[in-house]
């Protein structure tokens, strides 16, 4: 599971979920959409709106799921719940992982039930350009004992265990920026797959006005 607000979906997410794929040698990346992300602000565009946006974005990219399930929940969007939802759909046996990027994890101990995010997945933090600062203390608590250094390790057993991974491109391009950039009416080229890019651009998302 690679969860996000996706707002928009761009290749930071995308190429990191590919490598993912190939690096822990998974079935399948799904893709979630919050619908209402509990820790930040209202998103800038619908979450259908967003979900079409990650449709495009992913194509027939092998591997890669655009995963509605977060969309077709009341409230708020709570990691633990989603990772209950994929857990009773394969079953107590599969390793199931949740993926993360750095910024992410160090809010993690702030999140609905963490612990509970372990005793259902293992949780693989991705490296990200500009997001190195160190851990909270609450956070180290968390993780105690959990990390593992390589992938054959997690893949053990079903959940419970912490990996870092630096995969091999690193991508500094954030949501963020790419709104800042549509809002100026700058290029987002090669940020974003180009249908992605094409259908922003064909509505005005995004554009400020
Ligand atoms: P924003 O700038 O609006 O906060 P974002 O670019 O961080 O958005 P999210 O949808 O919040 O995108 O991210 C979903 C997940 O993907 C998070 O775990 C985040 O850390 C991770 N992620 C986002 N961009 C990258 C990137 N360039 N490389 C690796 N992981 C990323």
């Amino acid at each position: 599971m690679l969860g996000g607000t996706f707002d928009p979906v761009h290749l930071g997410h995308l190429r990191s979920a590919v490598e993912l794929h190939e690096a822990l040698a998974l079935d399948a990346v799904h893709m979630i959409p919050a619908s209402m992300p509990p820790l930040r602000g209202e998103p800038h565009v619908s979450p259908a709106e967003r979900l079409a946006l990650l449709r495009l974005g992913i194509g027939d990219t092998p591997g890669l799921v655009a995963d509605p399930r977060e969309l077709r929940r009341d409230g708020p969007s709570f990691s633990a719940d989603t990772l209950a939802t994929l857990r009773e759909e394969f079953g107590g046996q599969a390793r199931l992982v949740m993926a993360l990027g750095h910024d992410a994890f160090r809010r993690l101990a702030d999140w609905h039930q963490p612990e509970r995010l372990f005793e259902l997945a293992h949780l693989v933090v991705i490296d990200r350009p500009d997001f190195e600062a160190p851990l909270p203390s609450a956070l180290v608590a968390l993780i105690d004992g959990r990390e593992v250094d390589a992938a054959e390790t997690l893949m053990e057993r079903p959940a419970g265990g912490l990996l870092r991974l630096a995969l091999p491109s690193r991508m500094a391009i954030s949501a963020t920026e790419v709104r800042h950039r549509l809002a100026e009416g700058r290029s987002v080229r090669y940020l974003l797959p180009e249908a992605v890019e094409a259908r922003i651009l064909a509505h005005g998302f995004y554009s400020g006005s």
